[in-house]
């Protein structure tokens, strides 16, 4: 078993849409970046590449390659889900903390919990959503940013061995 952790900052702007977890929020603002800005599926891909000692989203998809302009982060998830696949890993569970002042994201997490769950092909229960405000202080207090905190655990079958066979 491995884990991995991740996460995402990204400013909010008027005019561009609010996506988490590639649900549509409605809300003014919305973040802002070079792909769509989901800060929640960025740090879900960070923390599976990390598990997998894969590096990090920005090595495998630079914000300066115009392929990625305006794209669907759930490609950058799926991707890397596939990617580790091949390696034999599969995902166990992914916790996520979501930090936004505004909106609310009570109403929200039910639904970022099942698309995260569908887009990794993981029951329901396998996939948790959290949620915090910045309490009114710093750049996600001032409604300034989002950021999202991921862990994830993947797993994958292997030989049983003994630490003696490395002495
Ligand atoms: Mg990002």
């Amino acid at each position: 078993m491995r884990v991995g952790i991740g996460h995402d900052t990204h400013r909010l702007e008027a005019g561009r849409p609010l996506l988490l977890g590639g649900v549509r929020v409605e809300h003014p603002r919305g973040l802002a970046g070079h792909s769509d800005a989901d800060v929640v599926l960025h740090a879900v891909t960070d923390a599976l590449l990390g598990a997998a000692g894969l590096g990090d989203i920005g090595d495998a998809y630079p914000d300066d390659d115009p392929r990625w302009r305006g794209a669907d982060s759930a490609l950058f998830l799926k991707e890397t889900l596939a990617r580790l696949n091949r390696d034999g890993w599969r995902v166990v569970n992914v916790d996520v903390i979501v930090f936004a002042q505004e909106p609310k994201l009570g109403p929200v997490k039910a639904a970022v919990r099942a698309n995260l769950a569908r887009l990794l092909g993981l029951p329901p229960d396998a996939v948790n959503v959290k949620a915090k405000t910045g309490e009114r202080v710093g750049h996600i207090g001032r409604g300034e940013a989002m950021a999202c905190q991921a862990v994830a655990l993947i797993e994958r079958d292997r030989p049983t061995i003994r630490n003696e066979e490395y002495f």
